[in-house]
């Protein structure tokens, strides 16, 4: 961590926020020989970078994400010869107990192979090969052998650590208040330390990016969603592939142990956001209903105490809220770790090592923003990954570092631009 005292003067691209979106970037952009400062208003990735399940897929993934996704494969590989961030391509498999889910895989395979996807579709047969000590028999799935795993107790960090090598200042505990422009054209940071100059900033805020763009004006449709995992102490199950079962999602560990959560161990909490952002995200929860459960609860009043408009000598809602920690919702989670026993019963014996939960950052359509700001020159935006930002982080660093220097980002961006909402 840098010391505070040691804020430069000016930099080529501030970024705020330290998860795996803001710091894959300054990695991408100190490669290229740019001069970055990074902010985190607690630690590296304390946020949802280290608290998810981990997984590295192309499987399932919205089309226009196809790309990031093949991309980040190569990346995790080279991140990983490099420092150890528990990058293994473990292969990742999507069980089928119904014809139409089967369906549902095959009509995504048809649009993701002339990708050049490597998934292949499954029969029964096919299953009990990869799972034979399993006391289901499902129809089918959908499996990828290239796809996989890594630790987001590790990724962040490890790849902080590289960047720090090409240069990147990373500043732990030193939130981001607002940013102005100077008649210049460059951009003046306003941080809890103090302030400095920079030529294009990119907001990496995760689910704190709806309130920092509303503070300067943008408008950036955003929710959060809570979810929940936990993890298993080392156990010896004969599952060294990550599965999903619908009602259970089980991956292998680093330590020996198991990531086990499942899909509809979610909810969203109803929030004045979500009367604000009620007719855009209508759609998303009519098409999720069953897995994304809206919940009325204490946030409601805990979210309507946040200010929505903050000077940049004013304390600020993100140094209020150093870290977004929402409990875990455990009796969920036993009952996944239940399932996945009954089909794998040597998970009878797993105990259960922690829970933990993390609040999921949702667009409208479920794709991230990574675009420039109309109206704004020289301010980007990284985020809205909707719950799989972590396996395509890497490539989005790379993405985000060409369209913030100008390049031609090699990949469309375009589905991704914050002027479709
Ligand atoms: C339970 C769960 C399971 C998931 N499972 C997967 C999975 O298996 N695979 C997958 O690909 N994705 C998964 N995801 C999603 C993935 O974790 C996120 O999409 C990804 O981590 C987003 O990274 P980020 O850098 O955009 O956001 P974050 O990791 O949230 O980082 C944003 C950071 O910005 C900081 N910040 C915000 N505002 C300011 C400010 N003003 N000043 C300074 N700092 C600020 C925050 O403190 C935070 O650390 C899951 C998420 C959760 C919660």
């Amino acid at each position: 961590m840098e010391p505070l005292q040691s804020l430069p003067v000016k930099v080529d691209v501030a970024i705020v926020g330290g998860g795996i979106i803001g710091i894959s970037t300054a990695y991408a952009l100190t490669r290229a020989g740019v001069s970055v400062a990074v902010f985190e208003k607690g630690t590296l990735a304390c946020e949802q970078s280290s608290r998810n399940w981990g997984w590295v897929r192309s499987l399932m993934r919205d089309i226009p994400e196809i790309p990031l996704a093949l991309l980040a494969n190569k990346r995790w590989t080279e991140i990983q010869q490099q420092t150890d961030v528990g990058f293994r391509q473990s292969g990742i498999l999507y069980l089928a107990r119904t014809s139409g889910e089967l369906n549902d895989y095959r009509l995504w395979l048809d649009k993701a192979k002339p990708l050049g996807v490597d998934a292949v579709l499954l029969d029964r047969g096919g299953v009990s090969a990869h799972l034979p000590e399993a006391k289901e028999n499902w129809i089918g799935g959908l499996y990828s052998q290239g796809d996989g795993v890594a630790e987001p107790g590790l990724a962040t960090q490890g790849i902080a650590e590289l960047a720090r090598r090409h240069g990147a200042r990373i500043y732990e505990h030193c939130a981001v208040r607002a940013v102005g422009r100077q008649e210049s054209g460059v951009s003046t940071i306003h941080t809890e330390h103090g302030t400095l100059a920079a030529n294009a900033v990119l907001v990496a805020g995760g689910a704190w990016s709806r309130l920092f763009c509303g503070n300067l004006g943008i408008s950036l449709p955003q929710l959060k969603v809570r979810a929940s995992v936990l993890s298993t102490f080392p156990v010896t199950p004969p599952l060294d592939i990550a599965v999903n079962g619908r009602d259970f999602t089980c991956r292998p560990r680093a330590d020996g142990g198991y990531t086990v959560s499942q899909f509809n161990a979610s909810y969203t909490d109803i929030v004045p956001d979500s009367f604000r952002l009620f007719r855009q995200f209508l759609p998303a929860w009519i098409k999720n209903n069953g897995l994304v459960k809206l919940r009325l609860g204490k946030a409601f009043f805990r979210e309507m105490s946040i200010r929505r408009r903050f000077g940049s000598d004013d304390i600020s809602p993100f140094e209020e809220h150093r870290v977004l920690d929402p409990g875990p919702m455990q009796s969920a989670l036993k009952s996944s770790l239940k399932k996945l026993a009954q089909v794998f019963p040597a998970f009878e014996v797993a105990e259960v090592q922690r829970m933990w939960g993390g609040y999921i950052d949702v667009t409208p359509d479920a794709l991230p923003i990574i675009s420039p700001v109309t109206g704004h020159a020289g301010l980007y935006i990284a985020t809205g990954f909707s719950g799989h930002g972590f396996g395509i982080g890497p490539a989005v660093g790379e993405m985000a570092a060409r369209m913030v220097l100008n390049q031609n980002p090699e990949i469309d961006l375009t589905p991704f631009r914050l002027s479709r909402f």
